[in-house]
């Protein structure tokens, strides 16, 4: 495949071909039907953008160039390009792709002992026929990024289910304005039960997409898609917006019913994107509803910078009058080390605890310490995910404040949930 190129074909800094340059004879090549078929790869090297901030520039090029030597002393014979920034493409007439992404991935290793560099690999075999040579490098490119931030994974082949993957993500993306516009996304309500006399003492809002294309997507699916897209705030504040107008439909509608709290939840990386704080409150006073109804909902994670900001907004969301809840209680790793830096107000215990009870000797000494300390502390303890009677006993027993889970009730629509206040209001 090797041709002669002009300067203006190739990348300066790499002497490779430009990407302009790669798409062209790589679609000649698909083109010609007595051709060999190729495999196309994609690299990417994965931590140089801190390797160009700790050396430099200078340093960083020379990087390039040796990641680019490389490429062309493999794939003798082959295309081989710099697409972009760190990201390189080959297209091979070689059988054993993965053997030589691995070694690539080895020599570049030890480039720089102090700051191992990770060289990714995406491969794509096109079909016969497919000579779009954008499409085939995105699926290259995708089946890269399938292992971002994975440690033991160098290169992956591509494969449809990937891509399905994609186009699903990108819908919830495209979606989600319309789908809050026109009520796609709705606020389901499970009750908390109070463990001593099994009256309900608050809820959980919950949230719901029923989309028309790919039916109910639960939160578990569309909330991390759109917490990658920095979008997780809009929803957060829709679903308390959507919570206050319900509170004051059922102020309206049942006058002599006293609110019961809920709670919502927040992502953590909503704090870095927005003054929560104050987001919350404008709703909040919108509707005019106290601030002894809403409680906010944060999960805890590892011991950081980032750590240390989020309790300091806890803080504030406490100092101006909120309940928080510490979500998952006991599934990170930092639990019993961030209770030593930050105050909450109640402690909900991972469903994990509840759901090991019957067949681990030690789930019930673990969550029976774990209330006594709550209450030390002055925290109360909700546990969530309970679903037998046996479990409701053994927490009765332990002294645990509420609870929440299937037993009593799953989570339901607003037309359940305004019956259920009705019915406990007497109508
Ligand atoms: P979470 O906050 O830990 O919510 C509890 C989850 O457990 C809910 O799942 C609930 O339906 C489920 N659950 C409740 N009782 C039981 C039980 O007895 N057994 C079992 N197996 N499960 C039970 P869901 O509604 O699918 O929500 C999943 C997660 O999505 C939530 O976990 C929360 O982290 C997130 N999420 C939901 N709504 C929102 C939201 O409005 N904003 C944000 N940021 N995250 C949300
Ligand atoms: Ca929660
Ligand atoms: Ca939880």
């Amino acid at each position: 495949m090797a041709e002669q190129y002009g300067e203006r074909d190739l990348c300066q800094v790499t002497g490779l071909l430009n990407m302009m340059q790669f798409m062209r004879l790589a679609s000649v090549h698909l083109q010609d039907p007595l051709a060999e078929p190729l495999t196309f790869l994609y690299f990417d090297i994965e931590n140089f953008k801190s390797f160009n901030q700790r050396y430099g520039f200078q340093q960083g090029n020379r990087l390039l160039r040796y990641v680019a030597d490389l490429l062309r002393e493999i794939f003798e014979g082959d295309l081989v390009a710099r697409l972009n920034d760190d990201h390189f493409a080959v297209a091979t007439q070689s059988g054993n792709a993965g053997d030589c992404i691995q070694f690539i991935h080895e020599r570049v290793r030890v480039y720089d002992m102090g700051l191992p560099m990770e060289v990714k690999a995406g491969i794509y075999h096109p079909p016969q026929g497919l000579t779009d040579v954008a499409l085939i490098m995105d699926r290259a490119k995708i089946a890269c990024n399938s292992i971002k931030n994975t440690y033991d994974l160098t290169w992956a082949e591509f494969d449809p289910a990937m891509e399905e993957e994609i186009n699903f993500r990108s819908h919830i993306i495209r979606s989600f304005q319309e789908a809050m516009i026109e009520g796609y996304i709705e606020v389901y309500y499970q009750p908390e039960i109070r463990a001593m006399t099994r009256e309900i003492c608050g809820f959980e809002a919950l949230a719901r997409w029923r989309d028309p294309v790919h039916g109910m997507i639960s939160p578990g699916v569309f909330v991390p898609v759109l917490e990658d897209a920095h979008l997780s705030p809009q929803l957060d504040l829709y679903i308390i917006e959507r919570v206050c107008q319900d509170m004051v439909q059922i102020r309206h509608d049942i006058p002599d019913w006293e609110l019961l709290r809920v709670s919502v939840n927040l992502s953590r990386a909503d704090f870095r994107l927005m003054d929560m704080v104050q987001a919350v409150e404008d709703v909040r006073l919108r509707y005019d509803i106290a601030r002894s109804l809403l409680n906010v909902e944060v999960t805890e994670g590892a011991q950081s910078d980032d750590e240390k900001f989020l309790q300091g907004e806890i803080a504030r969301f406490r100092a101006a009058g909120y309940e928080v809840w510490m979500d998952d209680f006991g599934s990170g790793y930092s639990s019993l080390n961030m209770l030593k830096n930050v105050t909450v107000d109640i402690l909900k215990i991972d469903m994990g605890f509840v759901q090991n009870l019957e067949d681990s000797e030690r789930a019930p000494t673990i969550l029976r310490r774990v209330v006594e300390m709550a209450h030390d502390l002055k925290m109360s303890v909700v546990v969530e995910g309970v679903e037998t009677k046996a479990q409701i006993d053994f927490l009765s027993s332990i002294d645990c404040d509420k609870i929440q889970g299937y037993y009593f009730a799953k989570p339901m629509a607003r037309e359940d949930f305004t019956a259920l206040i009705e019915k406990e209001a007497g109508r």
